[in-house]
């Protein structure tokens, strides 16, 4: 199995004053058994890069542009994303997809501009409660994973984030089955497109909280998590990277 992944989208939060509690993290989880990744906002990818120093914590954005560079005003592309110390970046997150209008086809070209700048690309597809009330879920899942995987993608650039609409931000989770439904049909989708698919970090992500950390990461093909509200706390993250 891969090695686990524990991410935290900090999504629009956070200051300079915020990054205190990275320190707080790193005193507390001193030799994590998981991967750590932090996404903040970019403007605090470089001084979070300061904050982390050599300890075992890497950096991602939350978005960039499918461009290497040019005349695209407020846009940051994948190379300044790598430049300001970044070595992942969250891409189709269901907040892109619905402010930005972002489709399966923008995500994937994204993607590819992250690999080639030598990022790794977290890719998020997930359905909507309306989706999942007409059983819809595995058709959506299906087609949103084939249509945001650009070519090359490997189980080195690529991770995978499942990510239910109707769970962020709402303090509800689907079941350990419905999870574990998503994961398979992720991993098994993953084998025609990706030579070592076994070895894709394939992350839930919706209300992950200390408190069902430990069940969700129990349940076949989950990787690890993408965490937003509770990863911005070492109070909260620090327990799920310990459940890892
Ligand atoms: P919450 O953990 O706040 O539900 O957000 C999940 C998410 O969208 C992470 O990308």
């Amino acid at each position: 199995a891969p090695r686990k992944l524990a991410a935290g989208n900090w999504k629009m939060n956070g200051n300079l004053a915020a990054l205190d509690e990275i320190d707080v993290l790193i005193a507390a989880q001193p030799a994590p058994g998981c991967d750590v990744l932090i996404c903040p906002p970019a403007v605090l990818l470089h001084p979070l890069k300061a904050r982390v120093g050599d300890k075992a914590i890497a950096l991602g954005g939350q978005d960039c542009h499918a461009k290497a560079s040019g005349a695209h005003t407020g846009d940051i592309s994948a190379a300044q994303l790598k430049d300001a110390g970044a070595a992942f970046v969250i891409l189709g997150h269901s907040e892109r997809r619905a402010d930005h209008g972002e489709t399966d086809a923008v995500v994937a070209a994204k993607a590819a501009a992250a690999h080639d700048a030598g990022l790794t690309a977290i890719i998020c597809v997930g359905e909507t409660e309306a989706q999942r009330d007409n059983g819809q879920t595995l058709a959506l899942i299906a087609s949103q994973l084939d249509g945001s995987i650009p070519e090359g993608a490997t189980a080195t650039n690529t991770v995978i984030a499942y990510e239910p609409v109707w769970a962020i931000g709402t303090g509800r989770t689907p079941t350990n089955d419905q999870i574990a439904e998503v994961h398979a049909l992720l991993r098994e989708r993953l084998g025609g497109r990706i030579e070592d698919a076994a070895q894709v970090r394939l992350l839930y992500g919706g209300s992950v909280k200390p408190g069902n950390a430990a069940e969700i990461f129990a349940i076949a093909n989950v990787d690890g998590a993408l965490v937003g509200g509770a990863s911005l706390k070492a109070a909260d993250f620090g327990p799920i990277i310990a459940a890892l």
